[in-house]
């Protein structure tokens, strides 16, 4: 079918909202998508700014600027997690929103995507100043949120504590307990066994699926991972669980290198007293980009967006990228990576294991009814593969990149669906 629709103007500026339009236009036009459709879904069905007034400690009152941005809730209530972060702006927002969208498809769960934040950072914020930002935040959200219509949960910046204040907040509005209007809560107020390592053990799955198509041995393989947070610690512990030498990790103070294999429990007890990687001795001092381009035979960015650029891609060395950090590549590296032969498993298909398990946090809280730990795993496991071996085949049908393979899964989802519902 023909297709009107203009092209996404060039690329100058990194910005994950070009690289999310970029690809959505490759994978759109590969699927020949109707016009409508292409139009529909590339815009949020719902974009929200508030301004919320806070009480600081000395008594002064700040305003902060937040957001949430409802892409697509053609599959189910929208999803998608919420982010305190300085760089925190409306077009981030929209092209996590979107990858949500994307990510939920990809993984078979009736959910659409959505994404929320506030520009703050959340490290000079005192613990009483972030309860009463998050409050004052869920209350300006209280006809977005709904256990029906869109469920938040954490991102960078945000955690248990932060989803047990929304879920709190929203419950006192609600005049009754209402547990399922935020996943990644902390256990006892209803959060799911598995929830915390849930994006990493899927990274960690991705790996593996992606090792055996590549014939690559975890027992004789070397890995880094940029980024330390909850994906990327939780990554690296499990890849080296299953045999592979975690040569590199990194956070904000720095990367550190150790050919033997940095010894992940110690680094995760050093960050657990000392806030960060700062002083770390179990691996020398390297520099963000030697991380990227070090020798390694798997390369995991867990960190930020935008890392993986035409300024280093090329000198990557690793021969599987699995993205654990959303929009960790820019859109104008992935020619490289493809003509390098590098396999990159992208953010949508790599990091869906946590909207996987908040999708089954969800599901007990509805329940009422708790699952075991095992059974989590398991299930969540079986998704991951699954979506796997489908991206996978779609790449080979169509002959193209995993990533723009899963932007055909996704997109061929949605918009099936959305023509079924007749919505527009
Ligand atoms: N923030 C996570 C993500 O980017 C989790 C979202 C969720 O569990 O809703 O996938």
């Amino acid at each position: 079918m023909k297709m009107k629709y203009t092209e996404p103007a060039p690329i100058s500026e990194l910005n994950p909202l070009d690289s999310m339009m970029e690809r959505f236009h490759e994978a759109a036009r590969i699927l020949g998508l109707d016009e409508s459709t292409y139009e529909a879904l590339k815009s949020p069905e719902k974009s929200v700014i508030v301004n919320v007034p806070v009480t600081m400690d000395d008594g002064h009152i700040k305003v902060f600027e937040g957001f949430r941005v409802v892409h697509s809730s053609k599959l189910g209530p929208s999803k998608g997690g919420i982010r305190y972060a300085n760089s925190v702006n409306l077009d981030e927002v929209k092209a996590l929103a979107a990858w949500m969208t994307w990510k939920c498809a990809i993984v078979g769960i009736p959910y659409g995507g959505a994404k929320g934040g506030i520009t703050c950072d959340p490290r000079e914020l005192s613990p009483g100043e972030l309860e009463r930002l998050t409050r004052a935040f869920t209350l300006a959200m209280r006809d977005v949120f709904g256990p029906e219509r869109d469920i938040p949960a954490p991102d960078m910046g945000t955690n248990p504590q932060t989803m047990a204040w929304i879920m709190d907040e929203y419950s006192q509005l609600s005049g009754y307990a209402s547990p399922a209007v935020v996943t990644g809560k902390p256990l006892v107020l209803g959060g799911s066994l598995g929830r915390v390592e849930a994006t990493g053990r899927g990274v960690m799955v991705s790996t593996r699926s992606a090792m055996a198509k590549l014939k690559m041995n975890p027992s004789t393989s070397t890995c880094a991972v940029q980024g330390f947070g909850n994906v990327g610690s939780i990554s690296a512990k499990l890849l080296e669980m299953q045999g592979l030498k975690v040569c590199a990790i990194s956070d904000v103070s720095g990367a550190y290198y150790k050919k033997g294999g940095i010894d992940i429990d110690a680094a995760v007890e050093f960050v657990e007293k000392n806030k960060s990687l700062e002083g770390f001795k179990g691996g020398k001092i390297i520099s963000n980009d030697e991380l990227l381009t070090l020798d390694v035979d798997v390369l995991v960015p867990a960190a930020l967006e935008d890392q993986i650029t035409e300024q280093n891609a090329d000198r990557i060395k690793a021969k599987l990228i699995v993205e654990g950090a959303n929009g960790p590549t820019a859109a104008n590296a992935d020619r490289i990576l493809n003509d390098k032969g590098i396999m990159v498993v992208p953010d949508i298909l790599a990091n869906a294991g946590g909207v996987s398990v908040s999708y089954f946090e969800w599901v007990q809280n509805r329940l009422g009814y708790f699952w075991t730990e095992e059974r989590v795993n398991r299930r969540a496991d079986r998704i991951m593969k699954q979506a796997f071996e489908n991206v996978y085949k779609a790449s080979k049908k169509y002959k193209v990149s995993m990533r723009t393979a899963a932007y055909i899964v996704a997109i061929d989802k949605v918009a099936s669906t959305s023509k079924l519902r007749g919505i527009f």
